[in-house]
Parts: C-alpha cells; structure tokens; sequence
C-alpha cells in the first residue's frame, strides 16, 4: 500500500536492533485518514469472505482494527496483557514472548467474546517473529473458532513470523513488507506498487 510506505519512508525511524519506529502516524500520534485507508485496504483484500470478529492485541492493534472494523461491520474483541478484576469468569489465555519488551506474557481473552461459531480475522500493527499471531491463533484454537486470515500494517519481511505462518497455509495480508531497512534506507518487497 503506497501510502503506508510513503509514511514509514518519510517519518519511520529505523532504530538500532531492527526496531522501527513509527510512533508519529501509527502507534503512539494516530494519522486517522492513514487508518482509514489502511481499513478501506483491509476491507477489499479480505472481500467476500465470512468474518463475525476482528480479533487483535492491545494496545497497538486496538484503533487499526476499531477504524478497519467500520467496514467489516462486526465487533473487536482484543486480548489483554494484565490480569483485572474486571476479566471475570471463563477465559483463554495464550503465551506471548514479546520482541519489543523482550519479556514473555500473557495474554487473555474472556469465553464470554469468541466461540466455535466465530469466524475470526486478526488484526494487528507489525509482524516480526509471529509471537503476537501465534498467541491470537492459539486462543482462537482454544475457542474452536474458525481463522479467517490475519491483516497486518507493518511486516518486517526479514524476520521469519511471515513466512513461518504461510507455510502453514494461513493467509496473511500485509499492507507494507520491508524487505531491508537500516539507518540509511527503508526497502520493501513489491517497490513496483502504485497504490
Ligand atoms: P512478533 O510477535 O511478530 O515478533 O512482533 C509483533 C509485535 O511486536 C507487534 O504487536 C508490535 O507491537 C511489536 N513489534 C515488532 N516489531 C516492531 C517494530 O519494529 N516496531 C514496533 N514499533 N513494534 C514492533
């Protein structure tokens, strides 16, 4: 999507241990047009399939797939990083190892939000190693709810999550895959796309 790596191209920061930072439009200051294109995008390449929920992760992920969901017209159900007393009753909980923190966590979502009825597409802001996606999988398994597919912004192609869950037949749709990225230079995969 051209316009996401215009934005990583002129504001992203590539910071030292493969970090990009991209806090000035995407996941600290919000570009909301940006967003809503990113939804728009979404929307088109997951057209025509069954989706009854966007799951995602907080906090990152929560506002791409609150504006995406405007055009899927179903809820958001995102997983919670902290134990509260407002989680009660039933819930999934995965493992999540997390690249940015370097710590592990938990993740948590209440039985009460995704069941075996669901067909669910994941949303979320990057995909470097998989960690995040094979958490959401996981409780999605715990659920026996059906996996749609995952819709990411920012894929850092040379980090393996991509091409691990392809593999596995799973289809994932980023809007923006670096290829490379240093100090100097950002380079993404499909540099020939207009839109
Ligand atoms: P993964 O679990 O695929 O290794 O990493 C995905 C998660 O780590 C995302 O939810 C995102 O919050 C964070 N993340 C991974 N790489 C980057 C990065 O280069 N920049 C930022 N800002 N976050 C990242």
């Amino acid at each position: 999507m051209k316009l996401l790596k215009d934005k990583i191209i002129n504001e992203g920061i590539v910071k030292a241990g493969g970090t990009l930072k991209v806090d000035r439009f995407l996941n600290h200051q919000i570009d909301i047009p940006l967003y809503n294109e990113m939804g728009k995008e979404f929307a088109r390449r997951f057209k025509g399939q069954k989706i009854t929920k966007i799951l995602t992760i907080e906090a990152s992920g929560i506002g791409i797939a609150c504006i995406a969901a405007q055009h899927f017209n179903v809820p958001v159900v995102f997983a919670k990083k902290s134990e509260s007393v407002n989680l009660d009753g039933d819930i999934y909980t995965s493992q999540v190892y997390s690249f940015t923190h370097e710590k592990e966590y938990t993740i948590r979502v209440s039985k009460k939000f995704i069941s075996k009825e669901d067909n669910v597409l994941i949303i979320d802001d990057f995909l470097a190693n998989g960690r995040a996606l094979i958490g959401l999988i996981e409780i999605l398994e715990q659920a026996g709810a059906t996996l749609v597919g995952a819709g990411i912004a920012i894929e850092k192609g040379f980090q393996q999550g991509g091409k691990v869950l392809r593999d596995k037949g799973i289809n994932i749709q980023s809007l923006a895959i670096i290829k490379e990225m240093n100090e100097e230079q950002i380079i993404f995969e499909n540099d020939d796309e207009f839109l």
